[in-house]
């Protein structure tokens, strides 16, 4: 199955500029979105992996289901505020402005093996503020995932020394 094409881009949101990759479309299609799961799975299922944590808000969809499978726990990482109990942040540089992530300081023990799940992979400062909050709890991260990734906006080179995957590109488009 083509997954790459089951993902809509929206043009100019959510401000002019912007090619939006949406992928509501890709996980209202049960055959899309269960092969979607399945391919992470297929790389996921052996390796030494402890938990994962995803991203607020789409990478809790896609890292859901690959905890379930994995039988694993999922440590979600929110935008600041939404979390009950006692949380460490990070924040990052967006185009206008900064942006506050958090998890639970217990959500991860020291040595813990973690892989990170989101939608998508742009600049990569998303990420990079995730990595951060699970190095400083103590854990290790395995590998960062994304059903989508833009190479033009040079991701990966702010990631040097992490495995970064992805299942469909979006280059030059
Ligand atoms: P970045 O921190 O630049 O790597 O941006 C990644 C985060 O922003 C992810 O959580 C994405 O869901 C979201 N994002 C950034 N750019 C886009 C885009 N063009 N389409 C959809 N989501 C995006």
């Amino acid at each position: 199955m083509n997954l790459k094409e089951k993902i809509r881009t929206v043009p100019d949101w959510p401000s002019k500029g912007i090619m939006f990759r949406d992928i509501t479309t890709l996980i209202q299609d049960s055959d899309a979105f269960r092969e979607t799961c399945d391919q992470l799975y297929e790389r996921y299922k052996d390796m030494d992996i402890d938990k994962i944590a995803g991203i607020d808000a789409r990478g809790f969809i896609f890292g859901s289901v690959l905890s379930y499978k994995m039988d694993i726990g999922f440590i979600p990482v929110r935008k600041k505020g939404k979390l009950p109990f006692k949380t460490i942040e990070e924040s990052y540089s967006l185009e206008y402005g900064t942006n506050t992530i958090e998890i639970h300081e217990d959500s991860i023990e020291k040595g813990d093996k973690v892989l990170i799940v989101d939608d998508l992979i742009a600049t990569g400062g998303t990420v990079k503020a995730a990595i951060n909050l699970v190095e400083k709890l103590g854990g290790e991260v395995v590998e960062c995932a994304f059903v989508i990734e833009l190479p033009d906006l040079h991701g990966r080179e702010k990631l040097k020394g992490y495995t970064i995957f992805s299942l469909v590109q979006f280059e030059g488009e």
